[in-house]
């Protein structure tokens, strides 16, 4: 009976808002089920996922095999911590370092920790290395950036939602604009105690910013020639959401990264999350080489269950699927043919003003203010037209579906998009 039915979403919010925490303002959607590209809601209704939990969810819901593999391990032996060696984290760390070209990972849980964790070793480094004085480590950071929500890593946010009331700020930070190769060499030039530069290779909580093409080149060539580490937060622009298996490999879309693309531009500390698990399990990991890795010695960092069994398990069996199923290569042309057809549209329309984007990490702009609903309306009736996707920073909604999709789904996806938008164009 519908009725009945109807009250399972409406209570599960209801439970939500009463005993949990308001820390955010969801859509009034209430999941139950996924599979692939589709969620379900608790009365069955069948949706697009054109959010994939902000790219965590790139190899698609409950993909069988990523499922399986933490499955199997759950029954096996779930979490020993470090303090002993188990069967599944060497063979991992084997894997994803031969997988993404570096000597060694630290494997962390969630992406706020694996940046806490790159800001560490970099300044370590500085001190220990570099020889810059104890205690006067500067790090290069860009406007507008998302590096998630630790105390440190809001203090040099300029979200002041994120930040405000929250201090007093952790301190050693340079704020530059982003996409800004002069601004950038005036800030290394500026000091001699710059350590690193801790960058977002597209900036997608700020509203899916992509660079301009020669960006990351130039600063990694500016970093190097100071002797400053070229750090990229790739928690959500990794593992092939943006047509490339990273977005520093640039216009390549194999499945691996690798040093022989002109375009591709190695990290000295590159950090990973979301979709290292596909979804299904908290996954994030610190890549380095031995000349930096080196510096974290026993007792110096580390956490419970960081590189536990489960984890390591399932971050195998997502990466394989990245590999086996060519989602960067898929998400390469898909999100060229997603920005091709709402560009048509874009064109003529009142409502949007523009559509930007890499690979299947896209954007519309709205024509509304930063604080009009208009974005929150479009996309309430987006759900109900059965597309999930979510303002981030009022005006602007960001469209990243799970890479698995097929061109016959994108097509109905964009469909659905602009229909819903034809019915906010302002009357002629
Ligand atoms: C999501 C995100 C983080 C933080 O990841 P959490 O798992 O939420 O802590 C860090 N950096 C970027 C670029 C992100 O998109």
């Amino acid at each position: 009976m519908m009725i009945s039915e109807k009250l399972r979403s409406q209570e599960a919010i209801e439970l939500e808002d009463k005993y949990g925490a308001h820390n955010y303002h969801p859509l009034p959607v209430v999941l139950s089920r996924g599979e692939g590209v589709y969620v379900w809601d608790a009365e069955g209704k069948q949706y697009y996922d054109f959010l994939s939990a902000y790219s965590a969810v790139n190899q698609g819901h409950c993909h069988p095999k990523i499922v399986g593999a933490m499955v199997n391990q759950a029954q096996t032996l779930t979490l020993t911590s470090r303090a002993f060696y188990n069967d599944k984290l060497g063979v991992y760390e084997q894997y994803i370092t031969n997988y993404f070209g570096f000597d060694k990972v630290l494997p962390m849980n969630t992406g706020a920790e694996a940046v806490e964790t790159a800001l560490k070793i970099c300044r370590k480094w500085a001190y220990e290395k570099k020889g810059i004085a104890e205690n006067e480590a500067q790090i290069i950071v860009c406007d507008g950036n998302f590096h998630g929500r630790t105390t440190t890593i809001i203090s040099f946010s300029n979200d002041e939602n994120a930040r405000k009331n929250f201090g007093p700020y952790t301190a050693g930070f340079i704020k530059i604009p982003y996409d800004d190769t002069e601004a950038l060499e005036k800030a290394l030039t500026s000091s001699q105690n710059v350590a690193g530069f801790l960058v977002e290779p597209i900036q997608g909580e700020a509203g899916v910013y992509v660079p301009s093409e020669d960006f990351l080149a130039k600063a990694q060539a500016l970093c190097a020639a100071h002797n400053v580490l070229f750090i990229a937060d790739e928690v959500q622009t990794g593992i092939a959401r943006t047509g490339s298996l990273l977005a520093v490999c640039g216009n390549c879309n194999c499945e691996k990264s690798c040093e022989k693309q002109a375009t591709y531009v190695q990290p000295d500390i590159l950090i990973l999350g979301k979709a290292l698990s596909g979804g299904a399990y908290p996954v994030s990991a610190v890549l380095a080489n031995d000349a930096i890795m080196n510096v974290i010695k026993p007792g110096q960092h580390g956490s419970t269950f960081g590189g536990n069994p489960v984890a390591a398990a399932t971050a195998i069996a997502a990466l394989e699927v990245v590999e086996e199923e060519g989602l960067a290569a898929n998400a390469r042309r898909l999100g060229q043919l997603f920005r091709d057809l709402l560009q048509e549209y874009v064109t003529e329309s009142n409502i949007v003003t523009l559509v930007r984007g890499k690979g299947l990490l896209n954007a519309i702009v709205i024509n509304d203010t930063e604080e009009s609903e208009t974005a929150w309306n479009i996309c309430v009736k987006l759900a109900e037209n059965g597309l999930l996707a979510k303002p981030t920073h009022g005006n602007i909604i960001r469209f990243a579906p799970p890479l698995v999709m097929t061109e016959e789904q994108l097509r109905d996806c964009v469909a659905i998009i602009i229909k819903t938008l034809k019915a906010f164009e302002p009357e002629l």
